[in-house]
């Protein structure tokens, strides 16, 4: 039993700082101390081997070994314990301090202890050190209680948050089956619709009265239909959803050429700044589409001496994006409500551009910021990650 018992110490000593050093405070003194704590329990359990095979012959030395010299440093790993663990409780945290509570009642106690152990050299049985041990063990059993149900509530938070995901999958899946056929429907429609203009175009010229009145209607109703798919879908080809990696500045260049008879219309004019190397990933026709509905506010936005100007670069992994115009600008109000369905100042707007490129953007893991001043001018500025 004698010999179990100083096994179990030599293996309590260093474990003791181990854990502490873990799970509390891992101060240099203490990984020092527990490295020399365990050469010492080593050194302590050879020399019981060679005690034991030599007949205990050797019992003076090494009851001075794992008794004494032990002892001393058993009562000063204690001393740095506490002193460690009343400096974490001070800092407040909850679990050290019932920690420290627990292991200073069983430092102090032990100490104590052990001291009148070696006052009275070694006439004295020990056992208040019991009440230590059951001490600290009390404010681990506290902590373990603490631990589980600070687990048992991350587990609900983590359930909560998958049947979130899963009905934000279910919703965003049926959008794409939404769009991929408003996406279709929408390119089959823009045909006969111009076909349809153009005759009803032709008829006005010819009729006059009543009719006409009609006929302009008509046209302003067509034309309202086609500003929708403009928006929406310029681009949507009842396609997969390819992405692959794009150029932008072969994109932009592709957009310019669109978008640049427009900007001729309003007498303004759009510079490119791109440098060729710049790539993301994404689909192209969506690409275009958001950034279309972007140049084209701020085409409508422009008065005279318009100018658009786009450039981009790379900065910390990122493609960044800026088209700046020096049209009409926005107060804060409307910038506040970019994005939103259906809203829109312009008497002929659709409210569906800003919302349509926003979608897009953040398909693509992209963020959008504006910045813009009444009367001054408007700046989008486009992040999405780099490809490759
Ligand atoms: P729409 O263009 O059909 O009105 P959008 O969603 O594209 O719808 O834009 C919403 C509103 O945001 C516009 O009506 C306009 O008031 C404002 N806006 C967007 N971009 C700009 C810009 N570059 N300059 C000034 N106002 C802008
Ligand atoms: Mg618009």
């Amino acid at each position: 039993y004698l010999q179990l018992f100083d096994v179990a110490l030599f293996i309590l000593l260093p474990s003791l700082a181990y854990f502490f050093e873990q799970n509390i405070n891992s101060i240099i003194l203490i990984r020092k101390f527990r490295k020399l704590l365990t050469a010492y329990s080593l050194f302590c359990f050879t020399m019981m081997i060679v005690n034991l095979g030599a007949q205990e012959r050797l019992n003076d030395i090494y009851y001075f070994f794992s008794v004494v010299i032990l002892g001393i440093l058993l009562v000063a790993l204690m001393i740095l314990l506490v002193f460690a663990s009343v400096r974490m409780a001070l800092k407040g945290d909850h679990e050290a301090i019932i920690l420290s509570t627990g292991f200073a009642f069983f430092a102090v106690i032990s100490i104590g202890e052990l001291s009148w152990f070696f006052i009275l050299d070694g006439h004295y049985n020990m056992f208040l050190w019991k009440w230590g041990v059951f001490g600290f063990v009390l404010a681990l059993i506290a902590i373990l209680g603490r631990r589980l149900a600070e687990k048992h509530k991350q587990v609900v938070r983590y359930s909560r948050e998958l049947e979130m995901f899963n009905n934000e999958l279910q919703r965003s899946e049926k959008m794409e089956i939404i769009s991929d056929l408003a996406a279709s429907v929408a390119h089959e429609v823009r045909n006969p619709l111009q076909v349809t203009r153009g005759f009803l175009q032709l008829m006005s010229k010819q009729e006059d009265g009543k009719n006409k009145d009609y006929l302009h209607i008509a046209l302003e109703e067509l034309d309202r239909a086609s500003a929708i798919i403009t928006d929406f879908l310029t681009f949507a080809k009842p396609e997969f959803d390819q992405t692959k990696t794009l150029t932008i500045l072969d994109e932009f260049k592709h957009i310019e050429g669109i978008i640049s008879p427009m900007a001729n219309l309003q007498g303004g004019k759009i510079s490119l700044d791109i440098p060729q190397e710049i790539k993301v990933r994404g689909n192209s026709s969506k690409f275009k589409q958001a950034f279309i509905n972007i140049i084209k506010n701020s085409i409508e936005a422009l008065r005279d001496q318009g100018h658009i100007h786009i450039w981009a670069y790379v900065d910390n992994g990122e493609a960044v994006i800026h088209i700046r115009d020096n049209g009409e600008g926005m107060d804060a109000q409307t910038l506040s409500r970019l994005g939103e369905p259906y809203f829109s100042n312009k008497t002929k707007g659709t409210g569906l551009g800003m919302m349509v490129t926003f979608r897009i953007i953040e398909t693509m893991n992209g963020k959008i910021t504006f910045t813009s001043a009444k009367g001054v001018g408007t700046e989008a500025t486009i992040r999405f990650p780099v490809a490759g």
